[in-house]
């Protein structure tokens, strides 16, 4: 199998090329043609896995081909991930793919001033890699809005459970669009989170591996 036969799009087949990438992971070829189908996704995939590009790689590619020169940019897919090195990780991930692309994202973690993280937002951006409070605390301030989300990733849901964000995920989730993508990520598949998946998935493919 080759990412080309994944149909995934010329601008990021040469990012790939760049990076070396010959072949697609087992989950990249699992999960990339049902994202890019538009499905929802359960993915069971532990770090090292290649997860990240087997959800970037569909939202950089959906995105781009709705993208309009000359429209205001709006965040039209969010990933919440646990951690700030997830996130700076993920962000890496979204440039690195994307950057024969028109889409821009912004990273966002609590512990550092959000001065910088707020004008990076006010320039515009496509694509935004959070963690849970600090998206919360810029929501309330109303430096962003959740309302143009038509992709949205839970990764590692099984450490946010562990690190104490239900109740952030809970308060996020009905500030979404009903109408949108979910890709969801665990390593585990304890009953919290197959009780908390099936709440938030439809009729999704599952991915394990
Ligand atoms: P992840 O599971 O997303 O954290 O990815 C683990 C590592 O695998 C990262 O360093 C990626 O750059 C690398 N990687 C992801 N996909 C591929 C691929 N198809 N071929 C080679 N390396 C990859």
């Amino acid at each position: 199998m080759t990412f080309k036969e994944l149909n995934i799009s010329e601008p990021i087949l040469r990012a790939l090329a760049n990076k070396n990438y010959e072949t697609p992971t087992p989950i990249q070829e699992k999960a990339i043609p049902a994202a890019l189908s538009g499905s929802d996704l359960l993915g069971l995939a532990q770090t090292g896995t290649g997860k990240t590009a087997a959800f970037a790689i569909p939202i950089i590619q959906q995105l781009s081909e709705s993208f309009q020169h000359g429209q205001k940019r709006e965040i039209k897919a969010l990933i919440l991930t646990p951690t700030r090195e997830l996130a700076i990780q993920i962000g890496e991930s979204f440039w690195e793919y994307g950057k024969y692309t028109e889409m821009r994202h912004a990273v966002i973690f609590g512990g550092v001033k959000q001065g910088p993280q707020v004008d990076k937002l006010r320039r515009g951006v496509d694509i935004l890699v959070a963690t849970p409070g600090r998206l919360l605390d810029l929501i309330q301030q109303k430096h962003i809005s959740l309302r143009h989300i038509r992709h949205f990733v839970l990764d590692e849901a099984d450490r946010m459970l562990d690190m104490g964000f239900i109740h952030d995920i809970k308060r996020l989730l009905p500030m979404l669009p009903q109408q949108k993508q979910t890709l969801f990520f665990s390593a585990t598949m304890p009953a919290t989170i197959a009780t908390l998946s099936k709440s938030i998935l439809r009729n999704p493919v599952r991915v394990k591996v």
